[in-house]
């Protein structure tokens, strides 16, 4: 396995950074996850535009041209023989003397890891996964995709525990926001598709933005916009998106069937939809 540290590609055994990166010291950074299906890079244009985005937001300069990091991720691809693997990229404000103001002259800090991965298994996929509900605890700026995840780190962990696959974060106003690592999306009694609007509430999911033109090239109806936790246990169906999961068909929410307590038919239809706006087949 090959890692990228800083314009070296090293043994990921070896790969490291300093004890003053205040990524490490901070969490004062950025990240993107890109999914890896038969060999090919999904959707690495929409993570690289918001990469940029979150970067800008955070006042953090690129380590390098995006166009060499877009061949970095190319060469990540080829060096570790990726099939089906999840590409981890990462930048940070770099090495600096702690202090909570920006260093003077950053050099920002470019890692990239690549893991092998599996995806949900078949069986996973036919019965569905289950979610539990959550408060969502986080600070008001989660449209930037920063490596500052306590919360979700809490998150999983209390999911992992009640035996869900996911935690569906819930603001105070009863309405869900997003999952830990996923956007959260519903099909209403009326067949309507809905998932939370963009804003800085919610991080904009690029698996959720191609679902949402795949849903318009198949001319399914759509509404973004807040859903309450009673509205999601009443759907028709439900189901995640995120780059390691695409769609993923949720039936249980909370210990409540969601429809007939399999996966749904929009949600496997848009599952589909998106391999295909991947050019992959589904590797499940
Ligand atoms: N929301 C949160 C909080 C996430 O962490 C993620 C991905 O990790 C997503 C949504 C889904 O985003 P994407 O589809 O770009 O993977």
């Amino acid at each position: 396995r090959i890692a990228y540290v800083n314009g070296r590609y090293v043994p990921h055994a070896d790969a490291s950074v300093h004890i003053e990166d205040r990524g490490f010291q901070f969490a004062d950074g950025v990240y993107e996850v890109v999914t890896i299906v038969d060999g090919r890079l999904a959707d690495a244009d929409g993570h690289l535009t918001r990469l940029a985005r979150s970067l800008k937001e955070l006042s953090i300069p690129w380590p390098v041209k995006p166009a060499t990091l877009r061949f970095v991720m190319g060469e990540m691809v080829r060096r570790n023989r990726a099939r089906h693997a999840l590409l981890y990229i990462q930048i940070t404000r770099g090495v600096a003397p702690r202090d909570f103001k920006f260093p003077k002259n950053p050099a920002p800090t470019l890692v990239l890891t690549c893991r092998r991965t599996a995806f949900q298994p078949a069986a996973t996929l036919e019965k569905g996964v289950s979610v539990i509900t959550m408060p969502d605890i986080r600070w008001l700026r989660r449209d930037i995709k920063s490596t500052s995840l306590l919360p979700q780190v809490l998150g999983k962990q209390k999911a992992a525990e009640a035996g869900a696959f996911e935690g569906w974060m819930v603001d105070d106003q009863g309405f869900v926001t997003e999952g830990c690592s996923s956007n959260a999306w519903i099909v209403t009694t009326d067949g309507i598709l809905v998932t939370r609007q963009p804003s800085n509430e919610i991080l904009n999911g690029i698996t959720r933005l191609s679902i949402l033109d795949c849903a318009r090239d198949l001319g399914i109806a759509f509404e973004e916009r807040a859903f309450r936790v009673d509205e999601a246990y009443a759907a028709r169906e439900a189901f995640i998106s995120s780059a390691s999961t695409f769609a993923l068909p949720v039936t249980r929410i909370d210990g409540h069937t969601i429809g007939d307590g399999k996966p749904g038919a929009l949600s496997l239809r848009l599952r589909q939809a998106y391999m295909d706006h991947i050019g992959s087949t589904d590797p499940v």
